[in-house]
C-alpha cells in the first residue's frame, strides 16, 4: 500500500478544507490543518494561540518559524506515519523549504501536492456561506455542503458558527495574501514533479465521491 502524504493547495474558500476532510475519510490517513491547530490554542488560552490570534484576525500570516515550529511538532506524533493530508500549509515558499527538511529530518516525502484553482468570484461566494462545527471543527457551507440540521454538526452535535476572519474585509486581505505569498508553490512543486490539479467544481456527487476519483487515479490506496 502506498503510504500517501499529501497537501492542500487553494485559496481560502477554495473548499480544500472539504476534501481534505472526505480524503482522509477514504484513504484513512491524518488531516493536519494549520488553521485548525492555531484555533485550538486559540480556544485553549495558550501563549501560541494569543500569537496567532493577532495575525489571524487581520487577515495576515502567522511568521513562518512559528507555524513550521507546530506542523513539525504535530508531524512528529506517531499518528502521522501512516500518511498525512497537510491543509493548509506551507503558504509561503519558506514554509515550503521548512517542510522539506522536516519530512528529512522525520524520514518521509511529499507523495502529492493538490492543487484547487477556483476563480476569484466564486471564492467570495463560497466564503459567504462558510460554517465551522464549535467543537470538532468540521466545515460546512449553507449551500454546498449543508448540514442535515441547521445550525448542529452531522458528527458531533456542536454549534456551528461564522468565522471572524470570514468577514469580507478580512476575507479580501486573505485572498491578497494568497495571490502574492502562496501562489508560488504551485510552481515550486510543479518543478518537483508532484503537483496535479484537481477539478474545483464539485460534481453532483459530492466532495467524497470526486475525491475517490483523485485517489484512484493516483493510485493511492483507499481504506
Ligand atoms: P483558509 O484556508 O480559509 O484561509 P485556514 O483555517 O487555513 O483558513 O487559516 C486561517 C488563518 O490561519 C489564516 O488566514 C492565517 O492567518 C492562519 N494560518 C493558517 N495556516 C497558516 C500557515 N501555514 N502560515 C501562516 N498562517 C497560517
Ligand atoms: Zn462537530
Amino acid at each position: 500500500m502506498k503510504k500517501a502524504n499529501l497537501i492542500m493547495l487553494g485559496a481560502p474558500g477554495s473548499g480544500k478544507g472539504t476534501r481534505a476532510v472526505a480524503l482522509c475519510e477514504i484513504l484513512g490517513i491524518v488531516q493536519v490543518s494549520t488553521g485548525d491547530l492555531f484555533r485550538n490554542n486559540i480556544k485553549g488560552g495558550t501563549e501560541l494561540g494569543r500569537l496567532a490570534k493577532s495575525y489571524i484576525n487581520r487577515g495576515e500570516l502567522v511568521p513562518d518559524d512559528v507555524t513550521a515550529a507546530m506542523v513539525k511538532d504535530r508531524l512528529s506524533k506517531p499518528d502521522t506515519a501512516g500518511g498525512f493530508i497537510l491543509d493548509g500549509f506551507p503558504r509561503t515558499l519558506a514554509q515550503a523549504r521548512a517542510l522539506d527538511e522536516i519530512l528529512g529530518e522525520l524520514g518521509g516525502e511529499i507523495s502529492y501536492a493538490l492543487y484547487l484553482d477556483v476563480p476569484d468570484g466564486e471564492i467570495v461566494r463560497r466564503i459567504s456561506g462558510r460554517m465551522i462545527c464549535s467543537e470538532c471543527q468540521a466545515p460546512y457551507h449553507r449551500e454546498f455542503n449543508p448540514p442535515k440540521s441547521e445550525g448542529v454538526c452531522d458528527k458531533c452535535g456542536g454549534k456551528l458558527f461564522t468565522r471572524e476572519d470570514d468577514m469580507p474585509e478580512t476575507v479580501q486581505k486573505r485572498l491578497e495574501v494568497f495571490r502574492s505569498t502562496t501562489l508560488p508553490l504551485v510552481d515550486f512543486y510543479k518543478a518537483k514533479g508532484v503537483l496535479v490539479e484537481i477539478p474545483p467544481e464539485l460534481s453532483d456527487r459530492g466532495a467524497v465521491a470526486d475525491m475517490r476519483e483523485v485517489a484512484e487515479k493516483l493510485g493511492l490506496c483507499a481504506r
